[in-house]
């Protein structure tokens, strides 16, 4: 197959520079998760940047650049993007990293890329934007859910205040005794706080964005900021990224 259309679009000077800077140590290979339960070189942070180099250069190397863009064959792209979507994006990789390489968002990136060709995402990750579009939520739980089995009773959230809450999808539907402390906390404090109803607070974006889904972050994203523009918020507390 011929590819026309470069690979780089989605990635920052820093980022290529980043993927120009692996030295295939393989220094990170052991702190890889996935790796050691899998063993499966093609997930390996030194391979996947050296594949993504080769359709790179594939596309925009001085070669193709003089005489037009190589053949790139589709089998190395399924394997790739299955190799790219697999890993956990735990960073542990960059951690270790010989040369600094901040892979955590790296890894995204490259997600974003294989999504903008329609090889991605792989599996259950492909009907995120659908179910956060009809529940705001990536769990596929009731909208009417998010706050009602978890929030204390005698908590007072005022219409208006300088400060708010986001209790986030993952705090609200899988981790309630967390959000449920922090409201208590604040409670406790005394300081006036809001929160957006059920309907408004949806979710951050943060699984669209890490699984290269990006295309409904912006809307997600203003969604949130003029609901808490409207309750005149100056300081937002969040228990999601
Ligand atoms: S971010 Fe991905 S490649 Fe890096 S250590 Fe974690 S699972 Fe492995
Ligand atoms: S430690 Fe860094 S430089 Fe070495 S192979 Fe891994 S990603 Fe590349």
């Amino acid at each position: 197959m011929k590819v026309k259309n470069s690979f780089i679009g989605n990635l920052t000077p820093q980022q290529l520079i980043e993927l120009d800077a692996c030295t295939q140590c393989g220094q990170c290979l052991q702190f890889c998760p996935v790796q050691n339960v899998k063993s499966d070189p093609a997930i390996s942070p030194p391979e996947k940047i050296r594949v993504f180099k080769e359709f790179i250069k594939a596309t925009e190397g001085l070669k193709a650049t003089l005489m037009g863009p190589d053949r790139i064959d589709i089998r190395l792209l399924v394997d790739f993007t299955k190799a790219v979507f697999e890993c956990t994006t735990c960073g542990a990789c960059g951690q270790h990293c010989a040369v600094g390489i901040f892979t955590q968002r790296l890894w995204p990136m490259l997600r974003k890329e294989m999504v903008r060709r329609g090889i991605g995402p792989i599996g259950g990750q492909a009907k995120m934007p659908e179910v956060i579009r009809n529940t705001g939520n990536p769990y596929n739980l009731p909208l009417m859910d998010r706050f009602s089995p978890w929030f204390p009773d005698f908590v007072k959230i005022e219409e208006k205040a300088d400060i708010a809450y986001y209790a986030g999808c993952t705090g609200a539907y899988s981790a309630q005794p967390m959000v449920k402390g922090d409201v208590l906390v604040l409670n406790a404090i005394g300081d006036p706080f809001t929160m957006l109803g059920p309907e408004e607070e949806v979710c951050c974006g943060f699984p669209l964005f890490i699984s290269g889904q990006h295309d409904m972050l912006e809307d997600l994203v203003r969604r949130l900021v003029g609901g808490y523009k409207a309750k005149g918020v100056k300081l937002l507390l969040a228990s999601c990224p």
